[in-house]
């Protein structure tokens, strides 16, 4: 494969986490897998960034400083310009009105904490596979949640 190609095909992805750990841990393994990582610390953060750099997929952080992660999805959600992302939820809350309101305005899928790199890799990669489509009607009326049963956790890694 020609590298000049491959870094031009390479999907971006915005990681979106407070926890500075947390967040680098997320983007070391997600560019081992081969993609481009951005990451931002504060819902804020990771709405301008959406719209300015318009990543193929955001990972999604529920408890941020500021705006938390279900108003930042509701207003990616709500900018056509950046409303076909898919923004995959990664938290520590199993249920709730964060949960639930973060499904509500367009997330397409909820992963739990502690997520397994293999869980990670699989969602991400299942989002960014080039026969993916993203459905935005199919991924609000019919979230798929995963929990995790694997144990190897990404503080456990750390
Ligand atoms: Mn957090």
């Amino acid at each position: 494969m020609h590298y000049g190609a491959y870094m031009a095909d390479k999907h971006k992805i915005l990681v979106v986490e407070d926890n500075s750990d947390c967040r680098e841990l997320l983007a070391i393994v997600l560019r081992r897998s081969g993609y481009e990582v951005a990451e931002a610390a504060t819902g804020l953060a990771a709405v301008e960034q959406a719209s300015a750099t318009h990543p193929d997929l955001i990972l999604m952080d529920l408890g941020l400083p500021g705006i938390s992660g279900d108003e930042a999805t509701a207003r990616i959600k709500a900018d056509p310009s950046t409303r076909d992302i898919p923004v995959i939820v990664n938290t520590a809350f199993n249920n709730g009105t964060l949960v639930e309101r973060a499904l509500a305005v367009g997330a397409a899928e909820i992963m739990h904490k502690p997520i397994s790199f293999e869980v990670l890799r699989e969602v991400v990669g299942r989002y960014l596979s080039s026969d993916y489509t993203f459905n935005r009607s199919l991924s609000c009326a019919n979230p798929q949640v995963l929990r995790s049963s694997d144990q190897t956790t990404l503080s456990a890694s750390k």
